[in-house]
């Protein structure tokens, strides 16, 4: 299985109230903390990464899910 459909899997198998958590709990260098939207997950060294944009800024954003 590739490494981002596993990292999705893994990412899903998160109970959803606490992925909402962890989607608003996302820091930005323009606004601090933030959401992000329009995000892909894929994995670096066994880690979930969500990588996607700001809600506030558009800025590009990433949050490493460990
Ligand atoms: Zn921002």
């Amino acid at each position: 299985m590739p490494n981002d459909e596993l990292a999705k899997r893994r990412w899903l198998a998160i109970p959803s109230d606490f992925r909402k958590k962890l989607e608003n709990n996302v820091f930005c260098s323009n606004c601090g903390e933030t959401t992000i939207v329009d995000y892909e997950v894929d994995s670096v060294n066994h880690d979930i990464i969500l990588k996607g944009y700001c809600k506030k800024c558009n800025g590009e954003v990433a949050r490493v899910i460990n």
